[in-house]
This record gives C-alpha cells, sequence and structure tokens, in this order.
C-alpha cells in the first residue's frame, strides 16, 4: 500500500489538471462538475506512485507513466511518451501509405 502523500497544487499540478480536463469527463470518471473533478484529481494524486524508473531513459518519475509500446515493453515517463506517440503515428501512417500502395497497384486509389 504506498503511502498517502499530502496534496499541494503546484503550477504543475494546475497545468496537469487543465490538460486533463480537457480530455473529457472519462478521465473523471464520468462525472462533469468541476468540484468533483478536483476532488478526484487529487484523490488520484494522494494515491498515484512515486519513484518509478523510466524504461526508456531510465530516470524517475511520479505518476502512473505512459504504456512504452511499441518502442519498448514498460512503462514511461511523460517526457519519452512523447517519443512514443509519434513511433506511433509514424506506424500508422506507414500502415495507411503501405495500404494505399497497395491498392494503387491493384488499381484502386479510393481507400
Ligand atoms: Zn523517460
Amino acid at each position: 500500500m504506498p503511502k498517502k502523500q499530502k496534496f499541494e497544487w503546484t503550477d504543475e499540478l494546475v497545468m496537469e489538471f487543465a490538460r486533463a480536463n480537457t480530455e473529457g469527463s472519462y478521465r473523471f470518471n464520468g462525472e462533469s462538475k468541476i468540484s468533483k473533478k478536483l476532488e478526484i484529481f487529487k484523490n488520484q494524486k494522494e494515491h498515484q506512485p512515486k519513484g518509478q524508473i523510466c524504461c526508456m531513459c531510465d530516470n524517475k518519475f511520479d505518476g502512473y507513466g505512459n504504456n512504452a509500446e511499441p518502442l519498448k515493453a514498460g512503462i514511461c515517463c511523460d517526457c519519452c511518451n512523447t517519443e512514443v506517440i509519434m513511433a506511433r503515428v509514424m506506424g500508422t501512417l506507414k500502415t495507411i501509405t503501405d495500404d494505399y500502395e497497395k491498392n494503387k497497384s491493384n488499381g484502386k486509389t479510393n481507400i
């Protein structure tokens, strides 16, 4: 059981809440009231894991981290996650272009 941390608002947390808020209510168990969202956010932060090691840069980070696939199997920090997202976008793009090229050589151009 992780130790409960005292919650204090920092600039980073305010930014994170603002960002999470734009992701929609699914991030807050479907709640749409701001007071409820704040409560859930605080609760998540108080119980979040601390000092996880990023599988990509080996740095310590707080929070749940991100799935590092397809670059690595494991959890990565938010910083490395931009790289992971880029790799996924590029991967999807490649699938689309490959499909397009395949269809084109078969005489189908509308995908
Ligand atoms: Zn990292």
